[in-house]
């Protein structure tokens, strides 16, 4: 018979599928929407170590958006000073930014805090955001995996309905704004506006540029040869272009529940509920359940450097319920796992910030090892809570883990099982890569930086830079 596993929202199943589960349970079996389809797991091995965790079923409340003081005890009176200085010769201007979502992902999570700095700095910003059926979103999702090198055969009819929604979002869209700023490629073409406005058109390109399917680019790229300027998260993300391009690393708030100080008896609690020994060492991978996460060699990297350090390992993620690909990758996760009771498999809801937060501050390293990635989040938030970090050379990784000094750069399981063991047994220069990796973060990736990125660049565009 299978054993039970342990969902973080309480209570024992032996099924992993929702419905079956439910009526294993006595309950009704209508699964809330608000769950993910599979059952999340917290697997313990022989002799369960602790309560039943008390992770929230539902989404907590949004927290109002932080005001510019908020961050002084961060970057200091001086930071912020700087930050209003390079606003002034902005007044009277304004800006509008637009995406094709507001809420969930990253970029919105971004937007929903800088629109509101610069509203505080007195640039006025006006977020919009796009809209259409579900057969653009599904051809812009193509478009998103194409860009990304995937295959794709691009259609006469894929490109009238991507011109044909820009177009309607455009009829019920003003450019009065002196800056406009369109993220990513699904309004890309409001740009066919621009003749009517008299403002300056930017492309804010989130995603990885450096291998796109040819078609899909070839049919982007006069509409963004159009703009006024195009920035990219990392300058291998870019592409040649005709038009200046700027580089604007992605960025974390530090005021957010995923990334604010935490009291240590939260750290604790999280901890306990999740059957973690915080005496002994504790080596984690916050991601969601994907291949090129690699979260089976991370296992298979703790498992070589075991025998010679003691140690527990971590592996958080979600995304393996929603996702099919997802629930495999777990399984796989699993069956590496299998038989150590220090290997401990978190599968969360996506509303847990508070426990990330707080697994990522109880650990002694933090790995990150993925075989491809954009810039990788998790590593920023990792150095930011002053963490040693073993981070795979993909992405944007190595523009956060300069190799000895912000963290360790690792190309295969050998060499994280190697790094994992220098780092445990040599506590202090750990501790040094924390502390730097910290500052590191501190003056490229925090949400502060980026508001002075888009401050600097609106001054270049609106002529007033020299003032
Ligand atoms: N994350 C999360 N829950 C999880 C796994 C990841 O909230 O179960 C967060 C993680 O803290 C980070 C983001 O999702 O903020 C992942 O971003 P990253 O750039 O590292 O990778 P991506 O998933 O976008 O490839």
């Amino acid at each position: 018979m299978k054993k039970p596993l342990k969902t973080v929202w309480g209570g024992d199943f032996t099924a992993e599928n929702p419905a079956e589960r439910a009526t294993l349970s006595g309950q009704a079996t209508e699964v809330p929407k608000t769950q993910p389809s599979v059952a999340p797991v917290l697997k313990f091995q022989e002799g369960e170590r602790q309560k039943p965790p008390r992770v929230s079923d539902t989404p907590p409340a949004p927290s109002p958006p932080p005001k510019l003081t908020d961050y002084q005890p961060i970057i200091g009176e001086a930071a912020l000073d700087e930050l209003r200085f390079l606003a002034t010769s902005l007044r009277g201007k304004t800006a509008k930014m637009v995406n094709s979502t507001a809420v969930g992902g990253g970029v919105a999570e971004m937007l929903n805090r800088l629109i509101p700095l610069l509203g505080e700095v007195e640039v006025p910003t006006r977020w919009d955001v796009i809209t259409g059926g579900n057969d653009f979103f599904e051809l812009t999702k193509a478009f998103h995996n194409a860009l990304h090198g995937g295959d794709y055969t691009l259609t006469n009819e894929g490109r009238e309905l991507f011109l044909a929604y820009n177009e309607q979002n455009q009829q019920r869209m003003t450019f009065d704004e002196d800056m406009i700023v369109i993220h990513d490629p699904q309004p890309a073409a409001l740009i066919n506006a621009r003749d009517k406005s008299h403002a300056r058109w930017i492309w804010r390109c989130h995603i990885d540029l450096s291998n796109p399917n040819p078609e899909v680019w070839e049919f982007l790229r006069p509409m963004i040869e159009h703009y006024d300027a195009a920035i990219f998260s990392s300058p291998s993300f870019a592409r040649q272009l005709p038009v200046p391009q700027y580089l604007f690393y992605p960025c974390i708030d530090p005021l957010s529940e995923k990334n604010k100080d935490l009291d240590e008896s939260v750290i604790q609690r999280v901890c306990d509920d999740f059957g973690i020994d915080r005496t002994r060492p504790i080596i984690t991978q916050i991601s969601r359940f994907d291949r090129l996460k690699d979260p089976v060699g991370v296992v298979q990297a703790y498992k070589l450097a075991k025998p010679y350090v003691d140690c527990q390992l971590v592996l958080a993620g979600g995304g393996a319920s929603d996702d099919p690909e997802g629930a495999v990758v777990l399984q796989e996760v699993e069956a590496a796992a299998e038989g150590d009771p220090d290997i401990i498999i978190l599968n969360l809801p996506p509303w847990c910030a508070i426990e990330i937060n707080a697994l990522q501050r109880a650990s002694t390293i933090v790995i990150q090892k993925s075989l491809r990635e954009g810039f990788g989040l998790t590593v920023t938030e990792a150095l930011w809570k002053g963490k040693p970090t073993i981070a795979g050379a993909v992405g944007g990784i190595p523009n956060q883990v300069i190799p000895k000094l912000t963290g360790m750069l690792v190309h295969s399981i050998e060499g994280c099982a190697y790094q994992i063991r220098y780092l445990l047994t040599h506590p202090e220069f750990a501790m040094q890569l924390g502390r730097n990796g910290q500052e590191h973060v501190k003056e490229n990736f925090l949400m502060t930086t980026n508001l002075r990125r888009w401050l600097l660049l609106f001054r270049i565009m609106s002529g007033t830079s020299g003032n």
